[in-house]
């Protein structure tokens, strides 16, 4: 049986017994075996009409994962990890002279201002405190006292605390006052149901290791068709992350405009075939059980969270430090990681927190595995349960 080259031996291989690690940071995420193995291919040049038709289905079934009409909205790919949509997005898609206008309450929209900064965009940064939902009112009174806003900008879910954005009234006060919407759903797509025409949306935006449980380094863009068309003579601020660019190269050739990633590609057309067929209400329900089991865990030991549970995405929880002396997160994060199970600190500046995470291929049984750890993790270190709060 064994076929050897150059002295390796390739024939029982050694990846049909890999280690299984529960991912409870918030992406990339935990994939399944089948994800993994797709990516081991027979050598084959992205140029070829092969590997173009691959590609068309895979843009159609993105599409599809929010229930876009194909006749209005289409998908762009690119090579790079998820924030290259936020790029690609508010460098391609701001007319000449017009401004952005950035609804603000974390991280992930503090990066889409950043952008703005870096490309010298006019911009408005309208900031909320992280743990508090955006104030619509105070949303609609800007878009009214400046017609220069031709786009605004949102994240759905926060990843850095869990917060879930009331996108469909922003995006309804956008097109009220004839902005472009773009919304950053990197940490909702394929978890938590999308549908773009009903939620206001114009572009959304994710990359295939979070929602799709696939691997790192491709990412898409999916958003309404003619606006891109329109967006064909806006100001060229970029070469590689343009939007009309990458989208008139797919629309000819069928092909990215440079080399895409390749096996990642494979991966993510097998995490979209299991995608279909888990579905789209049945993996919602299993991230709520893990998301549940997450609290329940929390619960017990006494945790608090920071963000109020009936506003969150229901996908990550950020949980507070507990004010024990003995609390020590890079211990408790190693204690765990030593046994399979990877949390994540906090993004918020003003408290420390640290991040549990729905996301990916577990179940709410690998959450009860976790916390039997995590438990012990504590008990190692001698910090108090249920843990302690000074207010
Ligand atoms: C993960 C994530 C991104 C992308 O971050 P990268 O570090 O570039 O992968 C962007 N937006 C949100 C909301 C995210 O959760």
């Amino acid at each position: 049986m064994s076929e050897t080259m150059s002295g390796r031996d390739y024939s029982m291989p050694a990846f049909m017994h890999m280690k299984r690690n529960v991912l409870l940071n918030p992406g990339p995420s935990t994939t399944t075996d089948t994800v993994k193995y797709a990516q081991v291919v027979p050598d084959i040049c992205p140029r070829e009409k092969e590997f173009a038709s691959l590609m068309k289905g895979l843009r159609e079934d993105l599409v599809r994962v929010v229930h876009g009409d194909p006749d209005v909205y289409t998908s762009v790919l690119f090579c790079g990890s998820g924030t290259i949509n936020i790029d690609v997005c508010l460098n391609s898609l701001l007319p000449e002279g017009k401004k952005a206008l950035i609804v603000n309450n974390g991280a992930y929209s503090t990066r889409a201002a950043e952008i703005c900064a870096y490309y010298g965009l006019p911009y408005i940064d309208l900031r909320f405190p992280v743990d508090e939902l955006p104030d619509l009112a105070l949303v609609e009174k800007t878009l009214a006292e400046d017609p220069d806003i031709a786009l605004v900008h949102t994240t759905h879910n926060e990843t850095g605390t869990g917060i879930l954005n009331p996108i469909r009234e922003i995006g309804a006060l956008a097109h009220r006052y004839g902005a472009v919407f773009t919304v950053d759903t990197t940490s909702t797509y394929a978890m938590r149901p999308i549908d773009i025409a009903a939620d206001n949306i114009d572009f959304c935006m994710a990359s295939a290791q979070k929602g799709l449980m696939a691997m790192t380094g491709l990412s898409f863009v999916i958003g309404n068709r003619s606006m891109i068309e329109e967006s064909r003579n806006y100001p060229k601020r970029s070469y590689y992350c343009n939007l009309f660019l990458q989208y008139d190269y797919f629309e000819k050739t069928g092909e990215m405009h440079f080399t895409p990633p390749v096996q990642t590609i494979y991966a993510a057309m097998q995490a979209l075939k299991e995608y279909w067929t888990e579905g789209e209400e049945a993996k919602w329900a299993r991230h709520t059980r893990v998301f549940e089991a997450i609290h329940a865990g929390l619960d017990e030991l006494g945790f608090r969270d920071v963000i109020r549970r009936e506003e969150q995405a229901g996908l990550v929880v950020s949980v507070r430090y507990p004010d024990d002396p003995a609390w020590d997160f890079g211990k408790v994060h190693d204690y765990c990681y030593e046994r399979g199970f990877t949390i994540y600190p906090g993004k918020i500046s003003t408290t420390d927190t640290f991040r549990l995470c729905a996301l990916g291929a577990i179940d709410e049984e690998d959450i009860h595995d976790f916390f039997a750890v995590f438990r012990e993790a504590l008990d190692t270190l001698g910090v108090a349960v249920p843990v302690r709060y000074e207010d």
